[in-house]
Parts: structure tokens; C-alpha cells; sequence
């Protein structure tokens, strides 16, 4: 009879040559590296923690890092991100996370990929290659009796919470996927997206069921509907045992094992107007950490174990706008949020907290430059003396990194304040820029992003590209597709010198991302390699559920 070692060699052997000689449309496998330590005794994970960070690519790590340990008026006092100190006691790898069939992922595929293990075309909603369902962890651990929770400050249909709990062909099919995370009855829901969990006519003003909700949320919430059917979600969550909260107070006194929470029509609050305003007492919103606190308190109640998903949804949203000062905010609220996460997991030895994102957003990063060279210094060493300090670009100011904080609102914001105001001139655009950004803009720049050329993509059947004309852009213009919202992005484009910051594109890039593993040493050391986000899906589900 052959020994299992041996058996288990064969098979790796197997796996391996099939992996190495298979297109990349094939299930990569969770096989580990030949040079593997085999048979060790793998220490049991009772929870996991998966934190995505949306569009949270090494260069958005960076920005947090740099801001924390080296701005000048940093707000961390000891420079110590909860990333880094994740990663000091941790593992780290990197990941790749292309579709079945493309280089470039959305983040519903990709968030598919993590959750089921399995290659996922793009745009689809927890499917296969060949668009049928295919189970998510989230799943298997509820039917393994672990309990399950999903968070995000983004819509709780969007793409990364949806993929977890819901299987549909397309991810704007938002009220099914409504339907099926109610079906798939996961423990803990908070987000926003209210409006695709309230029947259609409560857009009516004057319905009952519109009055009932503004009472309900004390004016907080915008009500409108996006349903097309008289479903009521709401009242079948709590027909079906969930306590219903709607805002920050109802979250915190809330004591339901099965917890809803909608906070907002669509996204949560968000951007550096609500970061800097985080301890306003009159908010209403809760805050991504304060979501993953209560999601922990309520997960660790059940014996056997829990799985949370945690998204910082909106670090995507800046880098779609290519706007670096509302990416820095929202990757301050990522690290706040991990820091909640980790002092839960490092107080415990059988938790497993897993970062990463979904892709790389925009192709950011600081650059130096031909613009602003900086004059001659001294320089005290030796190799200076009677020689002048002088390099030859501008390799950035450190005080950079302040001056984005300083940033008071998000370019998504500044074009909502234009658009809504009556003035449509370059200079009533500049003067609400300048407002808000310590980087100043001029009228021409302003001029800039009012710009229009023809649209020369056109597409008749197409939600945004059936647009006659787009906002001018000058240089990879293919790469820039969400209509009206490319102004952002031209904002980005015309700060971007002072900012000292470069951006590729306005979409996602194939970057690889870190995949950083905390917690039962045998397990969290699985993640260190270079892998596919299928075998990080394959990898945590088989820790948490492998050994039960
Ligand atoms: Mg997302
Ligand atoms: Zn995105």
C-alpha cells in the first residue's frame, strides 16, 4: 500500500504539472510549493476576518505609510499603522486576480474569485467560468453552523459584499442580489443601499410607505426607491428574526444575533468632509470601524466560530475620481478600521484576519519631476564640503502628504457643488476647488476640466457610451469611461503637478496586491507566495472549514 506521504506527493506532483501545462482559464490550485514543509500540524482557525480594501493596490498602501510615518504634522503620534504592525507580526504575499479569461478584473469578479476559489468571468456575481453558481465560503461556513457577517461603507448589493452571498449574471442586478442575501441569511449586514431594499412606491412622496420610512429614519436617510416591485425587504428581514437598525444609535444599543443595517440611500458617508468630522456628535452614520466593532461583538458570541467580510469600498471610488487627497482619507479609515480588527484577533489565538484588495485602482503614485527642481543646499557630510547639495529633480516634498490631508472635500463633492449651482463659468468651478484643496487651481485649469470633445467611442446600447460627447481628455483617453465622472478625474490631471502625484488611468490595473495574514502562525504563513486570488479564496476557506 502506498504511504500517504507519498500519496500526497504524488498527488502534489499531479497538480502541480497540471497547473504548470494548463491554460490560465484552469483552476490554479491550492497545492502548496514542492519545497513546502509537508505534514505540520496546522493549528485550527475558528474565525476569519477578510478585510478588502477596493482598489487598495501597494502605491495606496504606500500613501498611508508615507503619511503616517513621515508628514510632518502626521496624526499618528508613533507613525505605527495598524498595517504595519499586522505585518510585523504576520505574513505577506502577493496576489494576482485577472478573470477566467481577461487580464484586467472588475471588483465583482474579483471578489468572486476570493470568495468561491474558482476562475470567475468578469462582471458576474458569484458564478463560475461557465456562469453557474458556485458556493462561497460565506456559504460553507453558514452551512458548516459558523456565523457570517459582511460589511462595507459602499452599498451592501454592491460587487465585493454581493459576491459572498449572491449569484446573479451581472452585478447592477442589485435588487436580486437584495433578495438573495436576505435568502442567504447572513448574520450580520451593514452598509448602505437602502434603496433597493424598500418597495418601489416608496419613491411617492405622499405614500404611506415613504412617510413610514422618513419617520423611521428621522429624516437621515434619503428615501427613493430603485426596485421596480412592491417587495419589501425590510419587513421580511424582520419577519424572518433580523433587527432592522438605520443609524448610528440603533447600532449600538442593537442586541439581535441577526443584524440589518442600512445606513444610506446609496454609499456611506464618506471623503475627508466625514473622516475629519468623525467624532461630531450629531452623526447619524455610523463609521466603517464602528460597523466592524459591532459585526465582532455580535459574530464572537457563536461557539462555532464566525466569517466576516469587511470592505473599504470607497479607497476604488477615489482612485476612479484620481483623487489623492480623498484616497489618503479613505485609506486612514481602512487603517482605523484593521486597527478595530486587530485588537479583537491579537487578544485570541484562533482568529485568522486576512487583508487585501481586489485590484489596483487608477495606476497612482508620487513621481518626481522636471517641475519646481529645487535650488542648491548644504549638505554637512563630508563628500559636500565645498560642494553644493543640488539634485537635479524634484523628488517631492514630504509636506506633500499634509497638504492632501488638508484636502476638505472630495472632487466627487466640488463637481456635485458646480453642477447644483447656478454659475457655470471656469472661474465659479476654481473658486469651489480652491475652497476645498490646499492645491490651488487656475481658471485654465478649471477651463480644463469643463473641456468637451466628441465622443469617439460611441455605443448606441450602451448606459455611458451612448453619450454624443465626453469630457476632453488628452492622453489615454480609452482608459477614462465613466462619462461625466471623468471631470474628477481632470481636477486629478490639473492638480496633479503640486500634488507631485501621476495617475495612469481612471479604471483598474492588473498590479498585483499584498495579501498580509495574521494569526495561527501555521495558517497565516500560508499566504506567504506569489499567488492567484482563486488559491487565497481556496486557501481561507480551507483553513476555516478544512479541519471541521
Ligand atoms: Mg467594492
Ligand atoms: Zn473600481
Amino acid at each position: 500500500m502506498m504511504k500517504p506521504r507519498l500519496l500526497c506527493l504524488l498527488m502534489a506532483a499531479v497538480m502541480l504539472a497540471s497547473c504548470a501545462s494548463s491554460p490560465p482559464d484552469k483552476p490554479l490550485t491550492a497545492a502548496e510549493p514542492d519545497d513546502a514543509p509537508k505534514n505540520k500540524k496546522i493549528t485550527k482557525v475558528k474565525n476569519v476576518i477578510l478585510l478588502i480594501g477596493d482598489g487598495m493596490g501597494p502605491q495606496q498602501m504606500g500613501l498611508l505609510q508615507e503619511y503616517a510615518t513621515r508628514a510632518p504634522n502626521s496624526t499618528y503620534p508613533d507613525g505605527l499603522t495598524a498595517m504595519a504592525r499586522m505585518m510585523d507580526a504576520g505574513t505577506m504575499g502577493l496576489s494576482t486576480h485577472g478573470p477566467v479569461d481577461k487580464l484586467v478584473v472588475d471588483s465583482a469578479c474579483s471578489a468572486t474569485q476570493l470568495a468561491t476559489g474558482q476562475p470567475a468571468p468578469s462582471e458576474v456575481i458569484g458564478l463560475d467560468a461557465n456562469g453557474d453558481p458556485a458556493p462561497t465560503i460565506l456559504e460553507r461556513a453558514r452551512a458548516a453552523g459558523l456565523s457570517t457577517g459582511l460589511i462595507s461603507d459602499t452599498r451592501l448589493t454592491h460587487a465585493t459584499p454581493a459576491a459572498f452571498a449572491a449569484h446573479v449574471a451581472h452585478r447592477s442586478m442589485e435588487n436580486e442580489i437584495a433578495e438573495q442575501l436576505l435568502t442567504a441569511r447572513v448574520d450580520v449586514m451593514l452598509s448602505g443601499g437602502l434603496r433597493h431594499w424598500i418597495p418601489a412606491s416608496a419613491s411617492d412622496p405622499q405614500s404611506a410607505a415613504h412617510k413610514a420610512l422618513v419617520e423611521r429614519t428621522g429624516g437621515s436617510v434619503r428615501i427613493k426607491s430603485k426596485r421596480k416591485d412592491e417587495h419589501d425587504l425590510l419587513a421580511q428581514a424582520q419577519a424572518a428574526g433580523y433587527q432592522v437598525v438605520m443609524n448610528k444609535s440603533e447600532l449600538m444599543e442593537a442586541k439581535g444575533r441577526q443584524l440589518l443595517g442600512l445606513f444610506a440611500y446609496s454609499g456611506m458617508h464618506s471623503g475627508p468632509a466625514h473622516t475629519l468630522r468623525r467624532d461630531d456628535p450629531d452623526r447619524t452614520q455610523p463609521t466603517l470601524p464602528e460597523l466592524a466593532t459591532k459585526a465582532l461583538e455580535v459574530l464572537s458570541a457563536d461557539e462555532d466560530g464566525f466569517f466576516l467580510m469587511i470592505e473599504a469600498g470607497q479607497i476604488d471610488w477615489a482612485g476612479h475620481a484620481n483623487d489623492a487627497g480623498w484616497l489618503l482619507h479613505e485609506m486612514l479609515k481602512f487603517d482605523q478600521t484593521l486597527k478595530r480588527v486587530m485588537d479583537f484577533a491579537s487578544q485570541r489565538d484562533d482568529t485568522l484576519v486576512v487583508v487585501t484588495a481586489d485590484h489596483e485602482t487608477g495606476g497612482f503614485g508620487f513621481a518626481y519631476s522636471r517641475a519646481g527642481v529645487p535650488n542648491a543646499s548644504a549638505l554637512p557630510g563630508a563628500a559636500f564640503v565645498g560642494r553644493a547639495y543640488k539634485p537635479n529633480h524634484n523628488f517631492g516634498d514630504l509636506a506633500v502628504l499634509d497638504r492632501l490631508y488638508k484636502q476638505t472635500a472630495t472632487f466627487e463633492d466640488m463637481m456635485g457643488l458646480y453642477d447644483r449651482g447656478q454659475d457655470k463659468s471656469p472661474e465659479a468651478l476654481a473658486a469651489i476647488i480652491n475652497q476645498h484643496s490646499d492645491f490651488k487651481i487656475s481658471v485654465e485649469g478649471a477651463a480644463s476640466v469643463l473641456a468637451r470633445e466628441p465622443n469617439t467611442f460611441h455605443h448606441d446600447d450602451h448606459k455611458i457610451l451612448s453619450a454624443d460627447t465626453f469630457p476632453l481628455v488628452n492622453d489615454f483617453e480609452a482608459f477614462y469611461v465613466f462619462g461625466e465622472e471623468v471631470r474628477m478625474d481632470l481636477i486629478g490631471r490639473a492638480l496633479a503637478q503640486e500634488q507631485q502625484v501621476t495617475w495612469a488611468n481612471g479604471t483598474h490595473t492588473h498590479t498585483p496586491v499584498a495579501v498580509i495574514a495574521y494569526g495561527p502562525p501555521q495558517a497565516a504563513e500560508r499566504y506567504s507566495r506569489f499567488m492567484h486570488h482563486t488559491v487565497v479564496g481556496q486557501i481561507t476557506a480551507e483553513l476555516l472549514l478544512g479541519h471541521r
